[in-house]
């Protein structure tokens, strides 16, 4: 979208959102250590990782879904992809055995970024229930 619609939409409508860090990472502005990428999201290591493997997957539409909550029936083909593209990154990172993903939605949740991401998280043993 232009940055007009770009401004109005942001600040008009409660899916959708202004820039956050990740679109940073998706214009590379901000490196990042990336493990896998197409037209429609990107996968890149987390700055903070909760396991020997912990991948961030996030849609790389920009004014995007802000949050798992707020989604809508036109953005299930994107969440279709965003979960298939975590299992790519589990195959690539060798943690098929095992593995977690997850998504943190809303303040109770501890969602820190609102932007949509899933957690992929492997390579060590999972407790459960969650913290
Ligand atoms: P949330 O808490 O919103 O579910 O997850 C946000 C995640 O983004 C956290 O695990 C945090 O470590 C990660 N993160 C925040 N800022 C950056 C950054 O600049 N680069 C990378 N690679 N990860 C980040």
């Amino acid at each position: 979208v232009d940055e007009e619609t770009y401004a109005k939409t942001a600040a008009g409508s409660s899916e959708t959102r202004g820039p956050t860090i990740f679109d940073k990472i998706i214009s590379k502005e901000i490196p990042s250590s990336i493990v896998y990428e197409d037209e429609k999201v990107l996968a890149f290591r987390d700055i903070n990782p909760q396991a020997p493997v912990h991948v961030l997957v996030i849609p790389k539409l920009r004014n995007g879904l802000t949050q798992l909550g707020k989604a809508e029936t036109r953005h299930a083909e994107i969440l279709g992809h965003l979960l298939y593209v975590a299992k790519l990154v589990a195959e690539k990172e060798g943690i098929t055995d095992g593995f977690r993903v997850v998504i943190n939605n809303g303040p109770t949740a501890c969602q820190s970024v609102y932007h949509l991401h899933l957690h992929v998280l492997g390579g060590r043993q999972m407790k459960w229930p969650p913290g």
